[in-house]
């Protein structure tokens, strides 16, 4: 039986589960997009690397005591998650300076940020993501103060967790975006992906990019850097 999609992102397609209302089956694509989606690209095996890679880092936050959406992975290309609606925000968070910031703030490249920076922005395509404050974030959505307080709270934990996860193989987190959504109950957990799309990766020694910025920059080749990542963390967790 053919499963109901639900939505189609630039990255995953979202399915409704046929077996249990309240989880949803996230499809992860070989598309690659940057610059808000100006920049487009396909490349075969990207969904089956991102899959693996986040259903491995979702499993190892789950082990230091980090719950979120992810249940289970299903196979190469599709993983099971609680049913949540997405909070429209992106919660960045920052150890070392690079990207946006640099030059939004004028802020010189690798600058470290301590104790990390926690930025929101707009989840919006038409409005290009914008930089928000909590003020702005707390009109936008159907948040609480207390809610937007843990979930910035709940991302500094990710933080402390996944730099541990991958120094343990020898990469720097430099920073990465969460995205939260609420279950069924009312209850607020971290959700979508964590992959080499949505976190920087820079290799302890030598300090090559393993992550989408060899995509954003044209500099390397994306499937090579994540297979690296995925290759790593294999033989680690
Ligand atoms: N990021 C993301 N999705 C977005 C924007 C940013 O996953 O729509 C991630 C990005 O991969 C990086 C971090 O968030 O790890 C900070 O990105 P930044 O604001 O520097 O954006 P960029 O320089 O890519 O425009």
């Amino acid at each position: 039986m053919e499963l109901e999609l639900l939505y189609e992102g630039k990255a995953k397609k979202v399915y409704q589960s046929d077996t249990n209302e309240n989880h949803l089956i996230l499809s992860y694509k070989n598309a690659a997009t940057a610059f808000n989606g100006e920049k487009k690209a396909q490349f075969t095996g990207k969904g089956r690397l991102n899959n693996e890679i986040s259903s491995l880092l979702f499993k190892a936050l789950q082990n230091k005591g980090i719950q979120s959406h992810f249940i289970k992975r299903l196979d190469s290309v599709t993983q099971m998650v609680q049913k949540t609606d997405i909070i429209p925000l992106e919660v960045v968070i920052r150890n070392i300076a690079t990207g946006s910031i640099t030059k939004r703030l004028d802020i010189q490249e690798k600058t470290l940020f301590e104790p990390a920076l926690a930025e929101l922005f707009y989840k919006d395509d038409s409005l290009g993501d914008p930089l928000i404050n909590d003020e702005h974030a707390l009109f936008l959505t159907d948040i609480t103060e207390e809610e937007l307080s843990s979930i910035k709270e709940k991302a500094r934990q990710v933080n402390l967790a996944l730099t541990e996860i991958f120094a343990a193989i020898g990469v720097r987190l430099v920073d990465f975006k969460l995205e939260f959504g609420r279950n069924k109950e009312g209850k607020i957990l971290l959700s979508d992906e964590v992959s080499p799309d949505t976190c920087r990766l820079w290799d302890m020694e030598t300090n090559e990019k393993l992550d989408k910025d060899v995509f954003r920059q044209g500099t390397g080749d994306l499937i090579t850097v994540y297979e690296e990542i995925l290759n790593r963390l294999e033989d680690q967790l």
